[in-house]
């Protein structure tokens, strides 16, 4: 189901997603070569404390059997990991990684999501591309994020632009609406085609995350049931937004 947020309802949106936006601010401080993902994971941990959140992803059902529920606050994925890396100590961060991370706050029972891929070091410029045109696709996107115009508007937008830029979309995993849940209706996938789907309305919520693969689109599970690869092995980004449906211009949430 589709939910559409009173006014009260959207400022408490804004609060969760004001400290996962926070929270990025303080890891770009703080990360660099050397650190592991599961010390970056603590100390994202701290911050949404202090701000009296909580990080939602932690304890995430896998809906896998025999697959634990998600251990940590971030989800970190590193070059050739696409989404849903698990933290870890012997997980090392080196120069010139890209560093996707994924993270989902939740506050006064409303969730902000957000995912950044950070340059760690000196990256080639290929990478630094592919970082751009992943983060260029949201906003391409988002341009059709308006009353009026459908999902499959935003979904085409962002598909068009990252293929021609050379790159490819997941086709497995895509943005969705968000609330008091981190994975409402609708889903929004990163490619499609424009006038499909359901009518944009103010008041909605959607999470729009362009996942982008410099190779081909296609995906493997680690074994670990959580972490999604490339199976061509080349490099992939993550850019993701909680956004807001106003009457104009879309609000985006989580970059304040
Ligand atoms: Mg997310």
């Amino acid at each position: 189901m589709v939910t559409i947020k009173s006014k009260k309802e959207i400022e408490l949106m804004k609060e969760a997603c004001r400290i996962t936006s926070l929270v990025y601010k303080e890891i770009e401080k703080v990360i660099k070569p050397g650190m592991s993902t599961l010390e970056l994971d603590k100390f994202a941990e701290k911050v949404i404390h202090e701000n009296g959140g909580i990080p939602a992803q932690k304890g995430y059902p896998s809906g896998m059997r025999g697959v634990p529920n998600f251990p940590a606050t971030l989800c970190i994925s590193i070059n050739d990991e696409v989404i849903h890396g698990i933290p870890s100590a012997h997980k090392i961060i080196h120069d010139g990684d890209l560093v996707s991370v994924d993270l989902v706050v939740c506050k006064n029972g409303f969730n902000g999501d957000a995912a950044r891929t950070f340059i760690v070091g000196n990256a080639s410029k290929e990478a630094k591309n592919l970082v751009e045109v992943t983060k260029q696709a949201f906003f391409e996107g988002i341009q059709y994020a308006k009353p009026g115009n459908r999902i499959g508007d935003i979904s085409h937008a962002i598909g068009e632009y990252v293929e021609k830029n050379g790159y490819s979309v997941v086709r497995e995993f895509q943005g969705h609406g968000i609330g008091r849940e981190m994975h409402e209706d609708p889903g929004i996938p990163n490619y499609g085609k424009a006038g499909k789907g359901i009518r944009l309305e103010p008041g909605m919520t959607l999470a729009i995350e362009p996942m982008v693969i410099a190779g081909k689109h296609d995906i493997y599970q680690d074994e670990d049931g959580w972490t999604i690869l490339t199976d061509d092995g080349s490099l992939s980004a993550h850019y993701e937004n909680t956004i807001l449906i106003t009457e104009k211009e879309p609000e985006v949430l989580t970059l304040v």
